[in-house]
């Protein structure tokens, strides 16, 4: 059986007194485009870069395709590359150097890593800028250079901390098509981003991460699915003593108060109904509808960017 793209088993990771990841179990399957999701500080970074070997663990086990990062270091990160957050990229090389450097450290010579490195430059349409130093690049272009150099030693798995992260709504739409084919030729991608639609129009499976835990995981359509759907309040004129009994079972979702009933996730056929069943009780209703977002600030008790504020 080929052996998962990423296993994580019980990851704990401390700063001082702080557990910036908490007993986080989680497989990536090979070819399969993941999304870690949560607000700022949840352990999205500390993860990732306990996956290739930038932080070491305090308790767990990962292995990338089968190899341990700790104990098979040198195999396991030849099978990733990361684009991180933050550049750090040497200033004094040009960025098609930046390339050849980057491919020199997996162990791969330049007359290999050129031709590469060019294909990569028109890849991500920065080949014009091959002889200039990154500080040279707008912001989107160094965020590009940061995945092509990610891809220089022909990874099998791609790790994209915010990728798009302050690139504009053109080059998101973009990257996100240039990161789809390479996830359709097979490349297994994970990425943390802030944008909930990016999550939702790359990755086939979610994890929602708050305070170094996972606290959603599961398939993009079916977290949504749950995540929608509409939420039915119902003003009341006084409290009552208790929900008409046909409807306790049926709606698994209700907060009640004296003045108020609130049913997530209702169906409209419910509505009428119920509505019926509260009789002379009933002073106002409204119905909205629920989304992914709602979802995010209920498990995480914060709410993320909308895309184009962000980018703003
Ligand atoms: P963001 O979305 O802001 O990038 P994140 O989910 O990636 O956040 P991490 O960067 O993993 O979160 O941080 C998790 C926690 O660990 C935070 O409380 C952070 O302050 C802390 N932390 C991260 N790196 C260090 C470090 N080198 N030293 C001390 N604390 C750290």
């Amino acid at each position: 059986m080929q052996p998962a793209a990423i296993a994580i088993e019980h990851l704990t990771k401390h700063y001082g007194a702080l557990k910036a990841v908490d007993d986080l179990s989680l497989t990536v399957h090979p070819g399969e485009f993941f999304g870690l999701l949560g607000p700022n500080g949840a352990g999205k970074t500390t993860t990732i870069s306990a996956i290739v070997g930038l932080v070491r663990n305090d308790g767990g086990q990962i292995r990338v395709m089968g190899h341990d990062v700790q104990a098979d270091y040198r195999q396991a990160r030849r099978i990733v590359g990361l684009s991180a957050q933050e550049y750090n990229f040497d200033r004094y090389l040009s960025i098609e150097d930046v390339l050849i450097y980057q491919a020199g450290y997996f162990g791969i010579p330049t007359a290999i890593a050129r031709p590469r490195a060019h294909t990569l430059l028109k890849q991500f349409g920065l080949f014009e800028k091959r002889d200039v130093d990154y500080l040279k690049l707008s912001g989107g272009m160094k965020r590009r250079l940061t995945i092509a150099r990610a891809l220089i030693h022909e990874p099998k798995v791609l790790i994209l901390d915010e990728p798009t992260a302050g690139t504009d709504v053109a080059l998101r739409l973009e990257l996100w098509q240039q990161l789809r084919e390479l996830n359709r030729q097979g490349l297994t991608i994970v990425l943390t981003t802030h944008y909930l639609e990016e999550a939702e129009e790359l990755c086939k499976r979610i994890a929602i991460m708050r305070e170094g835990r996972i606290v959603a995981l599961d398939e993009t359509k079916r977290l949504i699915g749950g995540a929608t759907g509409q939420t039915l309040t119902v003003h009341l004129s006084g409290p009552l003593t208790e929900l008409p009994l046909a409807w306790q079972d049926r709606l698994a979702h209700v907060t009640q108060t004296d003045e108020q009933i609130t049913v997530t996730g209702v169906q409209p056929a419910d509505v009428g109904p119920l509505l019926a069943a509260l009789g002379d009780a009933v002073t106002g209703v409204s119905l909205t509808q629920r989304n992914l977002q709602d979802l995010f600030l209920e498990l995480t008790g914060e709410r993320l960017p909308e895309t184009d504020e962000a980018t703003a």
